[in-house]
């Protein structure tokens, strides 16, 4: 499933926090009810953003990987 992350609370939306249905299953981020909010904080799901699994932070800013190789 797609990991999402609250921008105010850092809250993460992911396998184990997600909603469940009656019958056990994830409910996928985008499922979630329009009135859905932040189980930890409240804000709504506009302010979620996708997170990487596994839910470490990634900087997009960061500076390139071109594939610098030290095979010495
Ligand atoms: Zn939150």
């Amino acid at each position: 499933m797609e990991v999402y992350k609250c921008t105010v609370c850092g809250f993460l939306y992911n396998k184990e926090s997600a909603d469940r249905t009656l019958e056990g299953d994830i409910v996928e981020f985008n499922a979630l009810d329009a009135d859905w909010g932040c189980p930890n904080c409240s804000i709504s799901a506009q302010m979620f953003v996708p997170a990487p699994q596994g839910g470490l932070d990634v900087d997009e800013a960061a500076g390139p990987e071109d594939g610098i190789d030290s095979e010495d």
